[in-house]
């Protein structure tokens, strides 16, 4: 069988595949979660879906700034809690209650 570079078959289920995600998306404008209630606004999210359609715009940008703070957070290397971290934590710990009982 010769290949091809181009594959109408796989190109169409890619772009199948697209359409699909866009109808996953909840109904208002820019908001980037996928659709989790159909009700009788359409098919949204449950920020959406239960909340005053005059909130909408400023529920949007929480779901938008949301979805930023979780981006940031999953490229922000992960900090390890060593033996350093606990051993630091206790002594401040053993400083303040001596203090507490001190004073
Ligand atoms: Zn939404």
């Amino acid at each position: 069988m010769a290949r091809k570079a181009f594959d109408e078959a796989r190109d169409q289920r890619i772009a199948n595949e697209a359409g699909n995600d866009k109808a996953l998306m909840c109904c208002a404008l820019r908001c980037p979660n996928r659709w989790s209630v159909d009700g009788e606004r359409g098919k949204c999210c449950s920020a959406h879906a239960w909340s005053d359609h005059r909130l909408w715009p400023q529920i949007t940008q929480e779901q938008l700034d949301a979805e930023s703070d979780r981006a940031i957070a999953a490229a922000m290397p992960k900090a390890e809690a060593g033996q350093v971290d606990k051993r630091a934590a206790i002594q401040a710990l053993q400083r303040f209650v001596a203090r507490t009982n001190g004073g």
